[in-house]
């Protein structure tokens, strides 16, 4: 996904190997550089303004030290600010004291919610829980049997409406499939949520009543990481509309520039818990801001 960036970043900063010493002027040189190449990955630009600021900050300040040659100081400098911007450590998922602990899904259509489900409730399994899915999801066709599909591949039950039987309600199926898990001993209840092609109010009401009425220990906001500057927007308006305790980044194998996805941590606060990366079970895992700012400095 950030191959380009990753490349750019890595000429500019080898640009600077072999100096001795590096002058006000070098530091600006390469903090131009660095910009546009955020800036050309879709990295938000306010969130490019602050890191470039603090690199020059930070870079001009620094005394030279002995381990580090001045062109390696600054690709720690640069390393330290990416990890920061991705959210510093790595934030595990909250469980409820008293189970079962209740995630809940949210986003826009075509996000990766569904599929992300069973990923979650995959990797819950392994991690020696009992997750069960809830398919709240009542607008899309299909969405259920979606659900009930990748509840099947992930070895996971799935809480859903009988067909035909007029459930149409989906806080109403949210409410009785907390009620459901734990009355069959479910650790972890996943909820999947309908999503729209954009972002409109009732499907932001939808979402918050869905809040309501199962109070989730963790709302993970899933955004598509090839959607462009829109990723920043969509987070905006989940936030102010349903508010989000994380982050799930999908579609991190794509070829898009994918910056505006690395921008979502700065400019909501709230941290990225798990990044997908493709369309099977297994192509999903923790995200680690340290291990993402190495793959980008390469
Ligand atoms: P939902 O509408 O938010 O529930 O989205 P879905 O889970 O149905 O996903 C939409 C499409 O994106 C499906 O074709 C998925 O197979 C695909 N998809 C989901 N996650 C990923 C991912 O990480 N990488 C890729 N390449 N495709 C994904």
């Amino acid at each position: 996904m950030f191959e380009s960036l990753s490349d750019r970043l890595a000429s500019t900063l080898k640009d600077l190997r072999g100096k001795g010493r590096l002058s006000d002027a070098d530091v600006d040189a390469t903090c131009r550089e660095i910009r546009l190449a955020l800036l050309e990955a879709d990295v938000a630009l306010p969130v490019v303004r602050a890191f470039i600021t603090r690199i020059k900050d930070r870079a001009k300040g620094a005394e030279v030290s002995g381990a580090l040659n001045p062109a390696q100081q600054v690709v720690k400098i640069v390393n330290e600010e990416l990890v920061g911007i991705l959210g510093g450590e790595t934030r595990r998922l909250t469980y409820a004291k008293t189970a079962p602990t209740v995630i809940m899904l949210a986003g826009l259509q075509g996000a990766g919610k569904t599929t992300l489900a069973g990923k979650l409730a995959a990797w819950l399994r392994k991690q020696g829980h009992t997750p069960v899915l809830v398919a709240c999801d009542l607008q899309r066709p299909n969405a259920v049997q979606q659900l009930q599909v990748v509840g099947e591949r992930a070895g996971v039950p799935v809480f859903a409406p009988e067909p035909g039987s007029g459930v149409g309600d989906p806080v109403d199926v949210a409410r009785r499939g907390i009620v459901e898990a734990r009355a069959r001993q479910h650790d972890v209840v996943i909820v999947d949520t309908a999503g729209r092609l954009g972002i409109d109010t009732e499907l932001m009401q939808q979402a918050a009543d869905i809040r309501d009425a199962v109070s989730p220990d963790e709302i993970l906001f899933v955004v598509d990481a090839m959607i462009g500057q829109d990723a920043v927007n969509t987070a905006t308006a989940f936030q102010e509309g349903v508010g989000f305790t994380g982050v799930v980044l999908t579609k991190l194998d794509g070829d898009a520039r994918g910056g505006a996805a690395l921008s979502v941590r700065e400019v909501t606060g709230r941290p990225i818990l798990f990044a997908s990366t493709g369309e099977k079970l297994e192509d999903f895992d923790v995200f680690h801001p340290d291990r993402m700012a190495s793959r980008i400095l390469g």
